[in-house]
């Protein structure tokens, strides 16, 4: 099954306590894309400048993702600029420019509607509503957001939670969205919200998933060296996705297995600058890393 993805593409300028990178490769819709294309047919609905590096391009191309979406309009592309400090879990945004995103108008190809797999990712949740309302009867809508959007956009990011299935979203801002520091009560108002799956990233502290009946928890891969976190959401998102939409399958036991999929897709993102890791990444390297993930939660039944 295929999966269609609405989200930025990005030139994104970074700085860690490990090091800087200026104007690379970035964007929700960039990292989720090339993290499902391991797994699932992608198509990318998003908008660059003409001033988009064609090597760029050229890279999304290769690993197969349909491109046919994506709009290249007169002006500059979306462009972020952050920082971590050593608390890597949070990244703190110096600058956000929109850009061509200011005007962008999200038109799905012919043959994009009926794709039953949609993420929207991290963008206006105006146009996120906009993809929404263009696609026919999905079997999965799934959504990712962030601070700059739930203030100030608020009433329009609920508006597009109605129609969503599953929220993946970090820790803070799921508190910010509910108005709860309890995780498990922001959990359950984002659920009345819409999602009936709210996935809550917590960084190096893994992922809670809540669903109507049960709470399910994947730690972090423990990794020595963890250089930079942008894209580790949207690249977990891109796992999950992938997977799902690869099996077909949405029982609990099944979203489980793409949720632990997600995390290895994201571990692997944080131990480079941009998409470095994933351009060399193989998907051998993605199923010996899920292996590592069974180990480090396996233990035995309780003694009598
Ligand atoms: P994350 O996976 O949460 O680390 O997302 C990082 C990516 O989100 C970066 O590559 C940025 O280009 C992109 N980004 C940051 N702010 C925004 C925004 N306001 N709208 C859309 N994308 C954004």
């Amino acid at each position: 099954m295929s999966i269609l993805v609405v989200g930025s593409v990005a030139l994104d300028s970074v700085e860690t306590p490990f090091g800087r990178a200026e104007e690379v490769l970035g964007g929700s819709g960039t990292y989720f894309s090339t993290a499902a294309s391991f797994f699932a047919d992608v198509k990318l609905v998003a908008v660059v400048g003409e001033d988009f590096p064609e090597e760029h391009t050229g890279f999304l191309k290769s690993r197969g993702i349909d491109l046919a979406g994506l709009q290249v309009a007169p002006g500059r592309t979306f462009r972020w600029r952050g920082h971590y400090g050593f608390d890597l879990n949070e990244a703190h945004t110096l600058e956000t420019q929109l850009n061509v995103f200011e005007a962008f108008r999200p038109q799905l190809p012919p043959g994009y509607a009926d794709t039953p797999y949609v993420f929207l990712g991290n963008i206006d949740p105006e146009l996120q509503l906009e993809v929404l309302l263009q696609v026919i009867r999905p079997r999965l809508v799934a959504c990712d957001t962030m601070n700059f959007w739930i203030d100030g956009k608020r009433e329009a990011l609920l508006k597009t939670l109605r129609y969503v299935d599953l929220l993946a979203i970090n820790e803070g801002e799921a508190r910010q969205l509910a108005g709860e520091a309890n995780l498990v009560k922001a959990a359950r108002r984002i659920m009345a919200m819409g999602p009936r799956i709210v996935v809550i990233k917590r960084g190096e502290y893994g992922v809670l998933m809540f669903t109507e009946h049960a709470v399910f928890a994947v730690p972090a891969f423990p990794l020595e060296d963890v250089f930079d976190p942008t894209g580790a959401g949207d690249t977990f998102a891109g796992g999950l996705m992938g997977h799902l939409a690869a099996n077909d399958n949405l029982e609990e036991s099944a979203v489980r297995q793409a949720v632990v999929f997600g995390s290895v897709m994201a571990s692997f993102t944080v131990e480079q600058f941009s998409l470095e890791r994933l351009k060399e990444l193989s998907y051998e390297e993605i199923q010996d890393r899920y292996l590592k993930f069974r180990l480090l939660t396996e233990f035995g039944p309780a003694a009598d």
